[in-house]
């Protein structure tokens, strides 16, 4: 495990935000399989002081009127997008791996390195137009991501915003996502 280096952070909130995110991020190599460097974030979750900037920062960029819900993409974005929604005073709504929502549930498959995985939300989950903002942990290829956005609009939601912590900048997330928006708190 090394951690990740900070000096020349950047990201879309500015250099001091992106030092903040990188100095409590782990670099673990070999996880889940050879080959993948796995960014660890449990130790920004784990320091509330940090956890918490990084919270009001994402809620400053894209202003607490912007958006009517926000969604967490299944799991580690659970934890982020809890938090914005305490925060602001608005709902969570999961986007779930197959087979986890009890009810009726709205589909989208995508393709991964080896094989394919599909992420589900509730059909009743917004009511139409309702303004969505995305988070997640990290953006690596942009297929999950992609997946999760075409789900809201597809469930009837309006997609204001897509935040990250952490971008693989080298994977082509953001331009896979292109023309929609990519908010990234720190881009290695
Ligand atoms: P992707 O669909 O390739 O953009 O992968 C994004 C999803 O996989 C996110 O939900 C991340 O939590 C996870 N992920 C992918 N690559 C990594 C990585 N190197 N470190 C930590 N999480 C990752």
């Amino acid at each position: 495990m090394t951690e990740t280096h900070s000096a020349a952070a950047h990201g879309d909130s500015g250099p001091e935000v992106a030092r903040l995110v990188a100095s409590r991020v782990l670099d673990v190599p070999d996880f889940p399989k050879p080959g993948v460097m796995f960014k660890d974030l449990m130790p920004l979750f784990a320091d509330g002081k940090v956890f918490r900037e990084v919270i009001d920062e994402i809620v400053a960029y894209h202003g607490r009127d912007t958006f009517d819900v926000v969604v967490g993409i299944e799991a580690r974005g659970f934890v982020v997008a809890a938090a914005i929604a305490y925060a602001t005073g608005v709902g969570v709504v999961p986007v779930r791996k197959a087979g986890k929502l009890p009810r009726p549930a709205h589909s989208v498959s995508y393709e991964l390195e080896y094989g394919e995985a599909t992420l589900e939300v509730h059909e009743d989950a917004f009511t139409a137009g309702h303004r969505v903002l995305v988070v997640d942990d990290v953006l690596a290829t942009g297929g999950t991501a992609e997946a999760t956005l075409d789900l809201v609009e597809r469930a009837g939601g309006t997609v204001s915003g897509f935040t990250v912590l952490l971008e693989l900048g080298f994977l082509g997330g953001r331009e896979r996502l292109a023309p929609r928006p990519v908010h990234a708190l720190l881009t290695v």
